[in-house]
């Protein structure tokens, strides 16, 4: 198919990029680097465009025909969405209904949409199925869900075929080492571990050990950044016209932060200094995935299953790249 990649030097998207290209689809790459990075994409064809730019956007599909979009260009920091609501509903609203406008003018009727855990807020079933009441609490889930909803009434008005996708933790990097996790700052908890493994942070602070857990310390469901990159393929081919699909990506097994501190100090071999800090606002004690029916509906696995087989993917990544893409 041809694919318009919003968001593909991203790194959900980046991966997702690869593994499309490697499927024999013909990719472009759409994104306007704030926070993506021009050396993550590799391969495809890059256009620097905005989001919010309907007519740039309907120049592109009806140019190139697309038949497809993945759309990841999104902000995803919950601290930042608090701070900065205005910023994420401009972009992870406001702009994502240009470009379903664009798609609705061009005829593009396909498209897989990168949604989050955060739109259940705090759960109350472990582990979460897709059925769970969404009662998002904060500005990022909430922008994820408004689209979500959106994409449901695009379906069934104007026969959209939609895949929202609800990845719990995101995590690892391409097994070669060449494309992987990189924010500027970073906030999340495996690339600062292993910042702090190759000592270029003193230590790593724990945001809270007081959780109701076995260690005390919060609970995730880590994804590798490829067994996402799978399940976005194969939401693609099967997509109709009509479909809306609502799905959790995620393994099913939780680590806790002293657990994913552990496993990198193991397969790095080096020493990784922790303090134990205040909670980080916002943040539930424990979110693993029910990922049953994205098993049942796509014949969805994750392949990697393990917290050390992902992390030693990441340090891979980390040792080739200190600088993340500056390196
Ligand atoms: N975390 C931590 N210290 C850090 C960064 C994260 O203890 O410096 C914890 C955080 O509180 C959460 C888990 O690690 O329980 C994963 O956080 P991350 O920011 O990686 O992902 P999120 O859960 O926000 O999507």
């Amino acid at each position: 198919m041809k694919v318009l990649v919003i968001g593909g030097a991203g790194y959900v998207g980046s991966h997702t990029v690869r593994q499309l290209i490697r499927n024999g689809h013909e990719v472009w790459v759409y994104d306007n680097l704030s926070r993506g990075h021009r050396q993550s994409v590799r391969e495809g064809t890059f256009v620097e465009g905005e989001l919010a730019d309907r007519q740039h956007l309907q120049q592109i599909f009806r140019q190139h025909e697309i038949e497809a979009v993945m759309h990841f260009a999104a902000f995803a920091l919950v601290g930042e969405s608090v701070a900065q609501p205005a910023m994420y509903y401009q972009n992870n609203v406001t702009a994502t209904l240009e470009l379903l406008e664009a798609m609705r003018a061009a005829g593009v009727w396909r498209i897989v949409f990168s949604s989050t855990t955060a739109t259940y807020g705090q759960p109350k079933k472990i582990p979460i199925a897709e059925t769970a009441p969404q009662l998002p609490i904060n500005p990022y889930g909430f922008t994820k869900l408004v689209i979500e909803h959106a994409l449901t009434d695009y379906a069934q008005a104007y026969g959209f075929g939609c895949a929202a996708l609800r990845y719990f933790n995101a995590a690892g990097a391409s097994p070669d080492g060449d494309i992987g996790e990189d924010h500027d700052p970073e906030s999340h908890l495996i690339p600062l571990v292993l910042q702090t493994a190759l000592g270029q942070r003193e230590r790593i602070g724990i945001f809270g050990d007081d959780y109701p857990t076995e260690d005390g310390t919060c609970i995730r469901d880590y994804i590798h950044v490829d067994d996402l990159a799978d399940a976005h393929l194969q939401a693609l081919s099967f997509l109709e016209p009509g479909t809306n699909l609502q799905l959790n990506l995620g393994t099913g097994r939780g680590h806790s932060v002293k657990a994913v501190i552990e496993a990198c100090r193991q397969v790095s071999g080096h020493p990784i200094p922790t303090t134990i800090e205040a909670r980080r606002a916002g943040d539930p004690a424990e979110l693993v995935a029910d990922s049953t029916l994205a098993k049942k509906v796509l014949g969805w696995t994750p392949k990697y299953t393990d917290i050390d087989s992902i992390v030693q993917t990441a340090w891979r990544w980390h040792q080739l790249h200190p600088r993340g893409y500056a390196t």
